[in-house]
């Protein structure tokens, strides 16, 4: 990897859940498959997918706007100004969620299932599940 760029998408579908077991199912968007149950569901919203074809990014190499022109990610786009190419890659989900013991907030990414957090303000371990 010498000198491929990486932009960050800044759209991304709202978290769904998997319609037979309502645990979260992996981000995304088209067919997805249940992390939990391994029930493939649907998974659509129109206006991010409009979002993400309209999306425009300035150029990392040259700041001229490029217009991605897909819903995909990643995708690799090339600049039509200065010929760059770069990867513009799927919008990393976080949400945020509150300690029980100290209401600290912790942001995270979320996963399909249970799991065990350490709050780093007051060490104390609690399971969230999506
Ligand atoms: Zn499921
Ligand atoms: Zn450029
Ligand atoms: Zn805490």
């Amino acid at each position: 990897m010498s000198d491929s760029a990486v932009v960050e998408s800044k759209h991304a579908a709202p978290l769904a859940e998997c319609a037979s077991c309502n645990h979260m199912l992996p981000p995304g968007l088209g067919e997805i498959k249940c992390e939990i149950c391994g029930a493939i569901c649907r998974v659509s919203h129109q206006p991010t997918v409009d979002a993400l074809i309209s999306e425009k990014i300035p150029c990392p190499h040259c700041n001229m706007i490029v217009v991605a022109g897909t819903d995909e990610r990643p995708v690799g786009l090339t600049c039509s100004e200065c010929s760059g190419v770069f990867t513009l890659a799927a919008k990393v989900v976080k949400v945020e969620i509150e300690c029980p013991a100290c209401e600290r907030k912790l942001r995270i990414r979320p996963r399909p299932g249970t799991r065990q957090l350490d709050c780093p303000a007051c060490s104390s371990a609690f399971n969230v599940t999506f």
